[in-house]
């Protein structure tokens, strides 16, 4: 029996509501804010994600789904959004067009992860990116507008995690005196957190090994190396986000995942911070469409995990209203009403009424209980004595109320049935 791959899940037709539903709430912030949405390719060529995610990141150098296509080209299943919006944003010249230019996507990321809760193979994500400002006032509207998106789902109690990880000019300094601290701990370090000092010494700070976080707490903090415009910037962001009412939580040790992060950067956790982890996170980066061939092009933006979204609502017991039922089941017995069912739910479907018709040669209680299961409102009973007279059973599957109407107006009668109960 074949399975799923490890990581990977189906998302079950009951499920489908919730995805539906923050699909929709996706949607709608995004036309609030003006953003429009941009649907890229599941593989992108590899060399994209090396470049702009960075050699030294987890997501590149452990993570990434890569393969040679028949052709022999290099190409990768998208481990992330920002990337591929960016090399569209480049491919189709959208840098002509007023700026910034303001994108969202929703869909598929590949990691080749530990599988577990809240970390999956396959997930999918909401994003959203401006590109083409630097101003700090587009920081603060993005954060507020993450932050209205998920209390627009019904999320309550989560915290906005803040950061600035600074720019080429100062960042350098604050990695060297970062190594020159934790080389003193080398040995007490995890096998990770060694390569990291030597390849990505960012990420040290946000070793999740307990003893490789109690280090953390004292190493050097990235705002004492801050420049001046990046700190002017830090300090215009946070006046800002206090302007919109958004609060927030200074977090000198988050460094996020992705090297392309400059000045800011954000992520967000949920109330219970359980192995879950965040729902989502974002900043700015700068030099990414630079780094992928373009002019130096400021950007911001986020992007939340919909499998994690979907847990926290199951958690916080949101309520998603279900999804319409079939209307109408027809049920038939013999030959003749079968061929009638077959042209009434035609009928019922051209006039806009979800129908189910039975199938087969079944009894008329296990057709019943058919109707039962497909959650219908109505059954139309078609027997040998209806097809004689030209008339139908309609039973009323809450009431078990039972009526004969003329065949040739059932349609209708359902059409104004349907009405009266939507109204
Ligand atoms: P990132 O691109 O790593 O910033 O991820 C953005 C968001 O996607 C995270 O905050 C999570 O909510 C979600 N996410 C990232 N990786 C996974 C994964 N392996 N499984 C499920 N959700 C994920």
């Amino acid at each position: 029996m074949y399975k799923a791959p490890r990581g990977m899940s189906d998302i079950l037709p009951s499920e489908q509501p919730l995805w539906r539903y923050i699909e929709e709430k996706a949607a709608s912030i995004c036309h609030l804010y003006g953003y429009h949405l941009l649907s890229t390719p599941v593989v992108e060529d590899a060399g994209l994600f090396t470049h702009a995610v960075a050699d030294g990141t987890d997501i590149v150098d452990k993570e990434m789904y890569t393969f040679r296509d028949r052709g022999g080209q290099e190409l990768a299943l998208r481990p992330e959004g920002t990337a591929p919006v960016c090399r569209a944003y480049l491919e189709h010249g959208l840098f002509n067009l007023p700026q910034p230019v303001k994108l969202y996507y929703i869909g598929a990321s590949f990691r080749y992860e530990r599988p577990q809760a809240g970390r999956y193979r396959q997930h999918h994500q909401f994003g959203f990116e401006a590109i083409g400002d630097a101003d700090p006032l587009l920081d603060a509207e993005t954060i507020e507008m993450a932050q209205r998106f998920l209390f627009s789902l019904g999320l309550r109690g989560f915290t906005i995690h803040l950061n600035s990880i600074g720019c080429k000019t100062c960042r350098p300094r604050y990695i060297a005196a970062l190594k020159q601290y934790y080389s003193r701990f080398e040995r007490h370090l995890c096998q990770d957190c060694r390569n990291r000092l030597q390849r990505n010494p960012l990420r040290l700070l946000d070793c999740k090994k307990s003893h490789c976080q109690e280090i953390a707490e004292s190493a050097p903090k990235i705002t004492a190396f801050l420049c001046d415009d990046c700190r002017t910037h830090f300090e215009q962001l946070q006046e800002y986000l206090n302007a919109l009412n958004t609060p927030f939580s200074l977090n000198y040790r988050l460094v996020r995942g992705l090297d392309y992060y400059t000045r800011t950067v954000f992520e967000i956790q949920p109330q219970e911070e359980t192995s879950q982890g965040a729902l989502g996170g974002g900043g700015r980066y700068d030099n990414l469409i630079e780094t992928l061939g373009g002019k130096s092009i400021p950007a911001v933006g986020f992007a939340a995990g919909i499998e994690r979204l979907i847990a926290n609502l199951h958690e916080q017991r949101v309520n998603i209203s279900p999804p319409p039922h079939t209307f109408v089941f027809i049920a038939y017995l013999g030959a003749e009403a079968k061929g009638e069912a077959l042209k009434l739910s035609s009928l019922l479907r051209e006039q806009g009424i979800a129908t189910t018709a039975s199938t087969g040669d079944k009894s008329l209680k296990s057709q019943l209980k058919q109707a039962n299961a497909h959650g219908s409102n109505y059954t139309i009973i078609l027997g040998q004595e209806e097809m004689k007279t030209h008339t139908a059973q309609l039973r009323n599957m809450k009431s078990g109320e039972q009526s004969v109407i003329p065949l040739m107006q059932a349609a209708a009668i359902l059409r104004e049935i349907q009405g009266s109960q939507s109204n």
